[in-house]
């Protein structure tokens, strides 16, 4: 095989684990932020039942006043009853009074169960802070173990680079400019097996002439896609 494309070969052997090393970093990100978006839902569903919990309260303290506020009229009432004129007089007053108990007694029903709801309330936000708490200390844990992988994955980027930069310029700077636009002008390999007879690159078919140039080693350039078409041990010419 041309001495050139030999060197090629080994550039690409870094490129690939370059592009591999790059998705693994890419994706540490993208793993943090699924994890952001759970601490976001944990942090709306923490809100959510506080908000309940204020409602219930804010409900609570309304209903007390206005027992409070129906007990005092009850006792101005029962205080007024003393110095009624009529029996009419008195008898609607007693009638007020009747009313003012019985409207007590409702609130206090309606106090009852808004302290019932009140234990709910708490018992169910309580849960809700535990979790987001618990789940706070394991995703700084977890958030911490990526920033961890990250700077190690770069520290081996860079000695990759480094390595990169070794093979470049051992290669002839024709085929390595071609390589470098190959490269940044399409996805995946520049360097390619032909495949029963095919391009590994598009899959064109190369005339039989030129597959057996290439099976003896010699240097061939799809005109299609301008892939370095090669000869390796899984090549094929077509059945
Ligand atoms: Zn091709």
């Amino acid at each position: 095989m041309d001495e050139r494309v030999i060197k090629l070969l080994e550039l690409q052997k870094t490129d690939t684990k370059i592009d591999r090393l790059q998705e693994e970093i890419d994706a540490i990100p993208a793993e943090i932020a699924i994890h952001e978006k759970e601490m976001d839902d944990l942090r709306n569903t923490y809100q959510e039942k506080k908000r309940n919990k204020e409602t219930n309260d804010e409900e609570k303290t309304k209903t007390l006043a206005d027992k409070q506020a129906m007990e005092n009229r009850r006792t101005q009432i029962k205080t007024q009853l003393l110095d009624a004129k009529t029996n009419e007089l008195y008898r609607a007053m007693q009638e007020q009074i009747k009313h003012a108990t019985a409207k007590i007694s409702d609130l206090d029903g309606v106090i009852l169960d808004l302290m019932y709801k009140e234990d709910e309330l708490l018992r169910v936000l309580d849960e809700a802070e535990q979790e987001l708490e618990r789940e706070k200390k394991r995703s700084e844990k977890r958030n911490a173990i990526l920033q961890g992988q990250k700077a190690e994955l770069e520290e081996k980027m860079e000695s990759l680079l480094s390595d990169r930069q070794k093979a470049s310029v051992c290669v002839d700077v024709r085929f390595r400019d071609k390589y470098e636009r190959q490269r940044s002008s399409r996805r995946g390999q520049v360097v390619v097996p032909l495949k029963n007879g095919n391009c590994g690159g598009c899959h064109t078919n190369i005339p039989s002439q030129a597959g057996v140039e290439i099976s003896q080693g010699e240097t061939y350039v799809c005109p299609l896609c301008g892939c370095f078409v090669i000869w390796d041990d899984g090549s094929s010419f077509a059945g």
